[in-house]
């Protein structure tokens, strides 16, 4: 018999083969712009540290990009979440909902303020935070909703606003996956009191490392642009009011930053291109689950996600390793926080939709730059893969 706890876990990672020249890494940066130009600009003129003419360049240039007032630029995705956490004051005795599927940064970014993340599940249709669980998790000590949009696919915002209005909480979206996502005519970055980024090196814009919260309360922001610099006080230097962080993004992050959000468009249209062209070609796949597309709502398909159906003979794990001897990389979805040992016996509750996803999902190949050609080979050796049984 199967042990389902042992089930849920995938299998090691298959070792990525070169294949008749063929080598697809899940994902790398994609650079068509001033990038080097304005990177050799900070090194020509000696600005390389955490001052210097690009930070409020790509700080408001960003910002405007996803709707937002203000943007505050930071050195990861991660230190993103937890500035826009402590702004807010969120802490020890305090409780963040998150959903459990989701990576490891969310309730982390949490648990370093002192507070608790509190798990809800997630829809199959959407990959997104179940928003009919959220008030059932609800209590005297919740401060906040962080909301995820999955692989760019954004959250029911228009319910979570409302849930938190009606409970007085904050909306703090981890926004990490989603540059250039739309709900309902809002872009993502403007809905909820933050919003945070990741500029990681696969993520949509990407600085190498790097991060930014985006708001639209000027306080806020200010309160933030304080805290990241170790609270350092206007009236006298060395001279600090609350604990601050050093969470100082570079002036050559922001350069790179800043050449990226020149091609935002381009850059998040791409991801939507090449999603459609994989659809196109793996639709006819019975036992493959397309990405979730949901009408009025914008997803940018940062990942191209696809879950595998409980009958199908080909496991998610068998044709990861086979896809990996032929020379494309893939990765399997998050394993959901209440399953981290890192974790243990923090929750307690089940989520079955978020081990529905864990087992069942993987990720293709999802370069910004991928060639037709490039995506014609996945998918053809998928479908050929699949084929050879049924
Ligand atoms: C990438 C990512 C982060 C963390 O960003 P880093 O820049 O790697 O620190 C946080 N949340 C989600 C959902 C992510 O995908």
């Amino acid at each position: 018999m199967i042990n389902k706890k042992k089930a849920l876990l995938p299998l090691p990672e298959p070792a990525l083969k070169t294949y008749k020249g063929m080598k697809l890494p899940v994902c790398e940066p994609t650079q068509w712009g001033n990038e080097k130009k304005y990177v050799k600009k900070c090194m020509d003129t000696n600005w390389i540290s955490s001052k210097g003419e690009f930070i409020e360049k790509f700080e408001s240039t960003f910002a405007k990009k996803v709707g937002a007032k203000y943007g505050v630029g930071v050195l990861n995705g991660t230190v993103a979440l937890h500035l826009a956490l402590a702004a807010l004051d969120i802490g020890p005795g305090d409780e963040v909902i998150i959903p459990t599927f989701t990576m490891i940064a969310t309730p982390n970014s949490v648990r370093y303020t002192g507070a608790k993340p509190v798990l809800v599940d997630s829809e199959l249709k959407t990959w997104n935070i179940d928003t009919s669980k959220i008030e059932e998790k609800i209590t005297k000590r919740t401060k906040a909703i962080m909301p995820v949009h999955t692989y760019g696919h954004p959250c029911d915002m228009g319910s979570i606003m409302k849930i938190a209005k009606k409970h007085g909480l904050y909306v703090v979206e981890d926004a990490a996956e989603a540059h250039g996502a739309i709900y309902k005519g809002r872009k993502i970055g403007s809905i909820g009191d933050a919003a945070c980024f990741s500029f990681y090196a696969n993520k949509i814009i990407t600085t190498g490392e790097g991060g930014m919260v985006t708001t639209n309360d000027k306080k806020l922001a200010e309160k933030m642009q304080l805290l990241k610099n170790h609270a350092f006080s206007h009236e006298r230097h060395f001279w600090h009011k609350l604990l601050g962080f050093n969470y100082r993004m570079t002036n050559i992050q922001a350069a790179i930053g800043l050449a990226q959000t020149e091609n935002f468009g381009r850059l998040s249209n791409k991801r939507i291109e090449n999603a459609m062209l994989y659809n196109s070609l793996l639709k006819e796949i019975e036992e493959i689950t397309l990405p979730p597309s949901t009408k009025g709502i914008k997803n940018v398909y940062w990942m191209y996600g696809i879950l595998l159906k409980n009958w199908s003979k080909v496991t998610r794990d068998t044709l990861r390793y086979e896809l990996a001897s032929r020379g494309i990389e893939t990765r399997t979805f998050f394993i959901p926080i209440h399953r981290q040992p890192v974790y243990k016996g923090w929750f307690k509750g089940s989520f079955p939709n978020s081990e529905y996803l864990c087992t069942n999902g993987l990720y293709l190949p999802s370069s910004t730059s991928l060639t037709e050609k490039q995506i014609r080979y996945v998918a053809g050796t998928i479908k050929e893969i699949f084929s050879k049984r049924r």
